[in-house]
């Protein structure tokens, strides 16, 4: 994340209640030899996953290829999701291979029935109805209140969750997609963990992250990922521009310190979302850049208007304003360069683009 969670983010109750549910299920199923209705919670949650069909065969199927696999199967899965629900401690120490023990058909069978609870079951009306009335779109909406997190992606800074529109009800807003900070098909138990679900930009969840691993490399490494809820980049940026004398300045992206866990931890933020390339993307012309944030009058404008832009951005318009955080970072390292052979090079340019266009009026 680039920017942490605040700490009033508020958890969606359907999440929590499918979680205690399949926790319940799994704890049940250790000692029972039959699928049957007892297998679920007695309230209004157990209920509407069992008079749900779909959900319930899910449920069932899981069941059989349980039982199929024997007592040991069903102890070590129950004991793996109890005593990995506490998601701070299993960042900071993840079981990456926690569902090995498990055949491949039992795995098949529990990503299933999760990603059904998670699609599927999180908007059955009685389960809303148990839940206090919310729906995502509601807790979407909760989550994105200025005093919580605000309009802007957490993982990027560079993009709205989602497109607010004026004189639409709260319930009919579109809500951006949450992703599964743990991915549902390699920890499956997690996939409706109330602090593993986060909404983000189109950009991070649906071009970038997809199904990455945050805890393993596709290279096969071992890595330590950023806890949304308490840990970020933002302090642990550099923007670095080099060559500024050249046509095309380089523009990158570094970071600033040398703690090897937080490199690491970096490292895996900049790989599952590519800020670094987006960045980089972006600020591919600084020329472009100039034009179109600053749009210099003459030299004492065009060095003023950086020392403007480079001052601290509030946090208020880092929760509302796409890009204000990367833009602020980079006229702020701008405005410590001597900028007087880029800004000699643009008067140049300009005054000889201006004599051109002179001339050409001249001959009219
Ligand atoms: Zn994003």
């Amino acid at each position: 994340m680039l920017f942490s969670l605040v700490p009033n983010t508020p958890r969606f109750e359907v999440f929590r209640l499918l979680n205690a549910e399949l926790l319940y299920f799994l704890e049940q199923a250790v000692n029972t030899s039959a699928f049957s209705r007892a297998l679920l919670t007695r309230g209004a949650v157990g209920q509407a996953c069992w008079m749900n069909i779909s959900t319930r065969d899910k449920f069932e199927s899981l069941f059989r290829q349980l039982h199929a696999a024997g007592a040991d199967t069903k102890i070590t899965l129950f004991e793996a999701m109890r005593d990995n629900q506490d998601l701070q401690a299993f960042f900071g120490n993840p079981q990456r291979d926690l569902f090995d023990f498990m055949s491949a058909s039992c795995q098949a069978e529990i990503k299933s029935l999760c990603t059904h609870l998670y699609c599927s079951t999180k908007d059955l009306a009685p389960i809303v109805r148990a839940s206090g009335g919310t729906n995502i779109t509601t807790h979407f909406n909760a989550f994105r209140e200025h005093t919580v997190n605000g309009r802007i992606c957490k993982a990027c800074g560079m993009k709205e969750l989602a497109v607010f529109r004026a004189g639409v009800p709260d319930g009919d807003q579109w809500r951006a997609d949450y992703d599964h900070q743990l991915c549902k098909s390699r920890y499956p138990i997690f996939a409706v963990h109330p602090d593993n679900l986060i909404p983000l930009c189109d950009v991070c969840n649906q071009d970038a992250k997809k199904a990455k691993d945050l805890f393993r490399h596709r290279n096969g490494a071992d890595r330590l990922a950023f806890y949304p809820y308490a840990e970020e980049a933002q302090g642990s940026i550099d923007i670095q521009i080099d060559n500024l004398r050249d046509p095309e300045p380089t523009i990158e992206v570094n970071w600033n310190t040398q703690d090897a866990t937080s490199l690491d931890k970096l490292n895996t933020w900049d790989e599952i979302y590519e800020i670094r390339s987006r960045v980089e993307g972006q600020f591919r012309s600084l020329e472009a850049i100039i034009e179109d944030e600053i749009g210099p009058r003459d030299s004492i404008h065009f060095v003023t208007r950086i020392r403007d832009e480079a001052r601290p951005v509030t946090s208020d318009t880092l929760k509302r304003k796409e890009w204000a955080f990367w833009y602020q970072k980079l006229f702020s390292e701008l405005d410590r360069l001597d900028l007087e052979p880029f800004v000699a090079k643009w008067n140049f340019v300009h005054q000889q683009g201006a004599e051109g266009g002179e001339s050409i009026l001249a001959r009219i």
